[in-house]
């Protein structure tokens, strides 16, 4: 993965005539932060963060729990934080932090001790001005409180500007649980209209159900009802209905832990089989590397719209391309989240707090300008909208 993300970052700095030297600092890893965390049970977790670069501001990023979390996977994903704030004109860093864990194997006990540790070992190096984490994969608002109470004990800081993502009552911003799925909407709507297509009705299949891919399609619902909701795929099987899928009853679902292994309104198919539905857009809401040399072939949408942090490899991409197929990338495409959790740090140093409506406006401009900068750079120098992002990042870290 982190081969994947330099690679692009590589291709973009050559189409910009960077010299390898220039090259070679924008790939350059500021920080490793790797411990150990051992939980009273006796458990031992591997730990990490990882500090990209800080040059447009603090590092910012989330940070995952997830048992393939490794130190690669942490390199590469803090590489493309730094890619998303610099492309989406931020002026924050690019950081990651992950643990090796599956956190269904932790009581809630235990994963509040995991979040606190977590905060003791790390606390020099984050704060307000430094390291600003959030949530990623199986992280949440409860986690952020944790931490960032943590964080206030040990530092003394009270403008819980340390971490964003955390609940609205706890200093976290309206808004900031659906941002990342909202801007996915929105840099989609934002393609469709560039390419005469804002009004057409079209279907769309959602692999992945969790926070971001259920946002994705209960905002698309309510906005665009054009777009009809034909699958969506969670961990365990994925749903088929030609008609449409009921993306608010599917959410709750979700929400209450269900699983749509046991949904039986609908068809069931697997994730693979959804993969190669002839829809118009796919949406890749899951994890990195849902699409490799293995199935590429397989995808007929025209449309991909990359809403984890990498889930088509190099070899993927280059060969949909090459098919005319058009990417969204993850770097414009997910970093609604991001775009909002600025917003949440800025209200907290401010002593603010912004109604939704000022919030969504907010990121509705961050994202409409970052799709409609990438499509003018694509336009200009002859390259994907990957490419032309990845372009638009190393303008502004390179400017
Ligand atoms: N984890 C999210 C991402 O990958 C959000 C990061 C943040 O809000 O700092 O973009």
């Amino acid at each position: 993965m982190l081969d994947t993300a330099q690679n692009l970052i590589r291709r973009a700095g050559k189409q910009l005539n960077l010299s390898d030297e220039d090259i070679e600092q924008i790939l350059k890893i500021n920080a490793e932060h790797i411990f150990e965390i051992k939980l009273s049970s006796g458990t031992s977790l591997q730990a990490y963060r990882v500090q990209h670069n800080n040059k447009l501001g603090p590092y910012k990023g989330g940070i995952r729990f997830h048992p393939a979390v490794d130190l690669d996977e942490v390199r590469a994903l803090a590489t493309l934080m730094s890619m998303k704030t610099a492309a989406v004109g931020l002026p924050l860093g690019g950081g990651k932090g992950g643990v090796a864990v599956d956190p269904r194997t932790l009581s809630r006990q235990e994963l509040e001790e995991l979040s606190r540790k977590y905060v003791q070992h790390l606390y020099p190096h984050i704060g307000p001005d430094k390291d600003v984490p959030a949530p990623d994969v199986n992280t949440n608002a409860t986690i952020m409180d944790w931490m960032v109470d943590e964080y206030a004990k040990v530092s003394g800081d009270t403008t819980k500007a340390s971490f964003t993502g955390k609940s609205v009552t706890n200093g976290g911003s309206l808004g900031r649980d659906a941002a990342t799925g909202r801007g996915g909407v929105i840099a989609l709507s934002e393609l469709l209209k560039a390419k005469g297509l804002a009004s057409k009705e079209l279907a769309y299949a959602i692999l992945g159900f969790g926070n971001v891919g259920s946002f994705f399609a209960t905002v698309a619902a309510s906005t665009f009802p054009q777009w009809r909701l034909v699958a969506a795929g969670d961990s365990t099987a994925a749903i088929l209905d030609n008609a449409g899928l009921d993306a608010m009853q599917l959410s709750k679902l979700k929400a209450g832990g269900g699983r749509f292994l046991d949904w039986m309104q609908a068809k069931q198919i697997t994730n693979d089989a959804l993969i190669g539905l002839p829809v118009d857009v796919l949406v890749l809401a899951a994890l990195e590397n849902a699409i490799t040399k293995d199935n590429m072939a397989n995808v007929k949408a025209k449309i991909i719209v990359e809403m984890a942090n990498g889930p088509i490899d190099e070899t993927a991409h280059d060969y949909l391309s090459s098919k005319g197929v058009i990417i969204l990338p993850d770097i414009i495409s997910n970093s609604g989240g991001v775009v909002v959790s600025y917003l949440e740090w800025v209200q907290n140093r401010r002593g603010e707090n912004w109604d939704e409506r000022k919030v969504n406006s907010n990121l509705k401009r961050y994202l409409t300008e970052a799709v409609v900068g990438i499509l003018s750079v694509s336009k200009e120098m002859q390259v994907d909208l990957t490419e032309a992002a990845f372009i638009q990042a190393i303008r502004r870290l390179n400017g």
